[in-house]
């Protein structure tokens, strides 16, 4: 997993909020510690689960707030799932893609970037100006398979 900040180095993620014009509240902090920790990625509730350890009193109102917001500041990513659910987990560094292991729900993380030609390719063809894209991939990892 690339991580943005080690969870030691708080000062920087109050830097990084501070910023944005937004306090670094422990419940942040909580949620961000969890999901660094965590290798793979953790539904809401597990999140809670994890972050009661820490906060006991936090409820999953402000869990679920706190995922808003650090989606929206790229330091974690919904991951979607086949069943049309999501997870959370951190996210990577720069542009990649994760692949989620459908077995042992890991997240791999591929950096190369296949869709920029197919970008080019659907905005020639539907007149559309594509600026982003979000492509995530489900499979199996190698420790799964063996
Ligand atoms: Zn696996
Ligand atoms: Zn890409």
């Amino acid at each position: 997993m690339g991580k943005l900040f080690s969870i030691s180095n708080y000062n920087e993620i109050k830097e990084f909020f501070h910023k944005k014009g937004l306090k670094c509240t422990p419940q942040r902090q909580a949620v961000l510690k969890v999901l660094q920790e965590s290798k793979s990625y953790l539904s809401i509730n597990k999140i809670h689960k994890n972050v009661k350890e820490l906060l006991p009193e936090t409820g999953l109102a402000t869990v679920y707030r706190s995922l808003e917001t650090l989606v929206e500041l790229n330091l974690v990513v919904k991951v979607h799932l086949e069943d049309g659910c999501h997870s959370y987990a951190i996210a990577p560094e720069g542009h990649r893609h994760p692949i989620v292991c459908t077995d042992c729900n890991s997240v791999i993380e591929y950096t190369e970037c296949p869709m920029e030609d197919l970008s080019k390719q659907i905005s020639e063809q539907t007149g559309v100006q594509i600026n982003t894209h979000f492509l995530q991939l489900f499979g199996k990892c190698k420790e799964c398979q063996a």
